[in-house]
């Protein structure tokens, strides 16, 4: 046993693991030819537990402490900063030797440097306990940390085109809402990553292009001010949200009669309740007021309740008539769930009349694309790359994670790299998930589509109200009545100017599924016929075709898995199931909102986090 008191004695043990990895780098640098990954971490692994094994022989002043920890509270300042030289001499050791070696090599190096090698951290405890304890200590160590990973990442740009085989903490596969929101978590927590997404620009389904000063979101989608983890993760300001009018006019007969929110415009919700209404009865109404406050008052929120019902079934049970379920009902969740035979899980009809109580439905003033803007302008442009394809995922050694990644270089050339992870967060569409993992998966591999036609016009209809309007006589039962395109539309620049330039505006028209047998130009003008049906001439006829949207997997099929849909998306858990250390975000790992996506992007990094040490 050892009689030196604790401080000397560790401070001496630190002092003689890393003099020891010291002369062992030296040698190795002489006899480069066996110098393998397996070598070099085989012994500093022993190097390590041999540390941890002796420091644990030393239990002082009555406390179980990590090893790390007991360091930590023995150190005077001086100590400390030494301790601090020796780490980053072995650092700057192992990283020159390794780089005078293979890639593999390196990369073991920027492993043991992230994992605060040779003091081993304390064990992982849950995301939420670890930030119950941000300690003043807790916070100095992070910032360390978070300087180092600056260093790495600017000494060894994380370009995927430089070299092959380089390892990171975290390969995120995909740049959509779910992706970023993963990318974001973990930079949060200075772990490093590297995001790849395949197409032109971030976003996904989520983008928006300019188009003669147009602001065209690929999809008419909306924002609901009531989504929680939006709110949680954007800067609300900068996203500027213009709300649209808290109801809908709906096309019926030739003409439109206003559905209108009776809490916020009250005024306009009265004649509703009168019988020459052709929107549902007075008692619809009512009813739909009920199922409102039902929604929010709920102790259990509508995604975390047990439901094997589809919407259809579900309006059926609170008693809506046919006509209100066929003239309101199928072309607005129609319009949200691109499904108007309502075979959607009826969890998402409370979800979307919750929110729709809590909150308003908006468009950020530079279009939804803003929403990917704004996280990836947060992010390490190092660690972000698009035009970066992933062919291939496969376990490795040590449950690694490989990834083969097709991409175009700078100079627009193409070339394949190989990349490796210690975890891979997959963060695609549910049928490329099935490809990349090699799976069959009920619930991923069928997707609902969607059109959405773009007109600029000299004026809209109702330049007052930011309107949303449907089409009430297109659905009859399930099958569909009349076999018009238009389910619903919108003029975005009366909900912001910003949609379109000045003195024009932008007219949006949305089509359930995709009609293939058109061309564009021929959808443009059944539209735009069908539109002056709705407007009168003397608004269509300034309209010219901007851009046709054909999004044939707009959303994954969520239907009830009872009703033959797979295992409901709200009930899967993060894991893949057919990779080790591949975890699985993306819409159809909840509920297929922007929401959704970026909580699954988010619980994906914790759980990444939680389960393993980086
Ligand atoms: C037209 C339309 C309207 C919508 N309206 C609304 C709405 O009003 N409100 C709402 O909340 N939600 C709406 N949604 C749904 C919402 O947009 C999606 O649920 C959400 O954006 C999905 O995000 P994600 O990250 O899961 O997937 P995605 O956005 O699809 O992201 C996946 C990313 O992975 C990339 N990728 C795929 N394969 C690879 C590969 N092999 N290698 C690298 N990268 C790859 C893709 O290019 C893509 O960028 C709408 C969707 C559409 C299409």
């Amino acid at each position: 046993m050892c009689c030196l008191p604790p401080r000397a004695r560790d401070t001496r043990e630190s002092l003689s693991v890393t003099k020891g990895l010291k002369d062992e780098m030296q040698r190795r640098r002489c006899s480069r030819a066996d110098y393998s990954q397996k070598n070099i971490s085989s012994t500093l692994k022993r190097d390590r537990d041999t540390f941890v094994r002796r420091s644990k022989c030393f239990p002082f002043c009555g406390r179980r402490n990590t090893t790390e920890e007991k360091i930590c509270t023995f150190s005077t300042p001086l100590e400390e900063r030494q301790k601090e030289r020796e780490r980053e001499m072995v650092y700057s050791l192992l990283s020159r030797a390794a780089a005078t070696t293979t890639t593999t090599t390196t990369t073991t190096t920027q492993k043991w440097r992230s994992s605060s090698f040779p003091f081993p951290r304390k064990k992982k405890k849950g995301w939420n306990d670890a930030n119950k304890e941000n300690t003043g200590r807790r916070r100095r160590r992070r910032r360390r940390r978070g300087i180092r990973a600056v260093v790495q990442s600017s000494s060894t740009p994380n370009n995927p085109d430089d070299d092959d085989d380089e390892t990171t903490s975290v390969i995120i596969v995909g740049g959509g809402l779910a992706g970023l929101a993963a990318a974001t978590r973990l930079q949060k927590d200075n772990i490093p990553y590297v995001l790849l997404e395949s197409s032109d620009g971030f976003g996904g389904r989520a983008r928006t292009d300019v188009v003669n000063g147009y602001t065209l979101d690929r999809g008419f989608a909306i924002y609901l001010s009531s989504y929680e983890e939006c709110n949680r993760i954007f800067d609300l300001d900068d996203l500027d949200l213009r709300t649209f009018y808290a109801g809908a006019d709906v096309r019926f007969e030739n003409r439109f009669y206003r559905v209108a929110d009776p809490f916020r415009h009250t005024a306009d919700a009265l004649p509703s309740l009168l019988p020459e209404h052709k929107i549902g009865s007075p008692l619809d109404k009512v009813l739909v007021g009920l199922v409102r406050l039902q929604t929010v008052f709920l102790r259990v929120k509508p995604l975390q309740r047990e439901s094997e019902k589809t919407i259809e079934e579900r309006l059926s049970e609170f008693g809506f008539s046919d006509e209100m379920v066929d003239r309101f009902f199928r072309p607005f969740l129609g319009g949200i769930f691109f499904n108007p035979e309502l075979t959607t899980d009826s969890r998402l009809f409370d979800f979307v009349m919750r929110s729709l109580a809590l909150g308003e439905n908006c468009l950020p003033a530079k279009g939804i694309g803003a929403m990917a803007e704004q996280l990836v302008g947060k992010l390490d442009e190092n660690s972000v790359h698009k035009n970066a394809k992933v062919e291939e995922i496969k376990n490795v050694e040590d449950g690694a994670v490989e990834v083969r990644v097709n991409m175009v270089n700078k100079e627009g050339q193409k070339t394949t790299s190989i990349k490796r992870g210690k975890k891979c967060i997959l963060a695609v569409e549910g049928p490329e998930c099935d490809r990349l993992l090699g799976t069959k998966d009920k619930q991923r591999e069928k997707g609902v589509g969607t059109t959405c036609v773009y007109f600029s016009c000299d004026k809209p209809y109702d330049a007052k109200n930011p309107m949303l309007y449907l089409d009430g006589e297109k659905y009859k039962g399930s099958k569909g009545g009349k076999k018009t395109l238009v389910n619903n539309c919108c003029f975005p620049s009366v909900v912001s100017p910003t949609y379109a330039p000045n003195g024009k505006h932008l007219c949006s028209a949305s089509i359930i599924g995709v009609p293939s047998e058109l061309s564009d130009e021929q959808i443009g003008e059944r539209v735009k016929s069908e539109l002056s049906e709705w407007f009168g001439e003397s608004i269509t006829s300034s309209f010219e075709l901007l851009k046709v949207y054909r999004i044939p997997f707009a959303q994954p099929v969520q239907t009830p898995s009872a009703k033959g849909g797979g295992k409901n998306a709200f009930e899967q858990t993060c894991e893949s199931g057919a990779m080790k250390n591949v975890y699985l975000a993306g819409d159809h790992r909840d509920a297929a909102t922007f929401d959704g996506a970026l909580m699954s992007g988010r619980r994906c990094a914790e759980y990444a986090k939680s389960n393993g040490m980086f």
